[in-house]
């Protein structure tokens, strides 16, 4: 009679993850668990998202042609951006990627490129992260659109002569690269809009034809 060791490999080539076997080892390690109510199974439970509030009309930030967003900030929405933003709760990109790229794939003037608003660098270090940049390239990979990342932002100590008079007004960025036609920038919450505004502004002077904010969340 054999005797089967459920930890020898199945064949040659055998690979850790492959497999019934495999597949239960990562979920013991990687435990899905929704990221507004905890509840194992998914990133993203069924309740959970037929609560998450749609997203209000909202007349776009200046400088930009259109916004899109997908919830308000309402409800059980900061939660779910906060596990995004500071607990790298990186399951629940997938199921909110593939949401927001409908934006892309849908839109009446064809997207040419996706960017984002990057976080400040202090910030970043600090999470190991950058929100924006992961759903940026999660966006751009379920709409086969390139994802280019131009934007810096210029730190506030850097800035002088004429950047100090739009100091009050928000983050600025500069492109570090051209960009061409149609771009959409991603950014996590839609609060005053200065942050949209500011990056559409540097997207133009890099050669961008028209704009298009692309949020999680709008604050109502
Ligand atoms: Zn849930």
């Amino acid at each position: 009679m054999a005797v089967v060791d459920p930890l020898a490999p199945t064949g040659s080539g055998a690979v850790v993850g492959a497999g019934p076997y495999g597949r239960a080892v990562l979920e013991v390690l990687l435990p899905r668990r929704c990221a507004v109510c905890a509840a194992p199974g998914s990133a993203l439970c069924g309740p959970c998202t037929s609560r998450l509030p749609p997203a209000p009309d909202r007349e776009p930030p200046v400088g930009l042609d259109d916004c899109w967003a997908l919830l308000a900030y309402d409800g059980e929405t900061p939660r779910l951006v906060a596990e995004l933003k500071f607990r790298n709760h990186r399951d629940v990109l997938s199921p909110v990627s593939r949401a927001l790229a409908h934006f892309v794939t849908g839109s009446p003037s064809a997207v040419n490129s996706v960017t984002w608003a990057p976080t400040s660098t202090r910030r970043r270090r600090r999470r190991g992260f950058d929100q924006a940049e992961l759903l940026a390239r999660g966006i751009g990979g379920r709409a086969s659109t390139p994802v280019t990342g131009v934007l810096e932002r210029v730190s506030a100590g850097a800035q002088t002569g004429a950047d100090r008079d739009h100091r009050l007004l928000g983050p600025a960025f500069r492109a570090t690269a051209p960009v061409a036609g149609h771009v959409v920038v991603v950014d996590d919450v839609w609060t005053t809009g200065a942050t949209l505004s500011a990056a559409a502004a540097t997207l133009r002077e890099a050669g961008a034809t028209r704009v298009s904010g692309l949020v999680l969340a709008v604050r109502p």
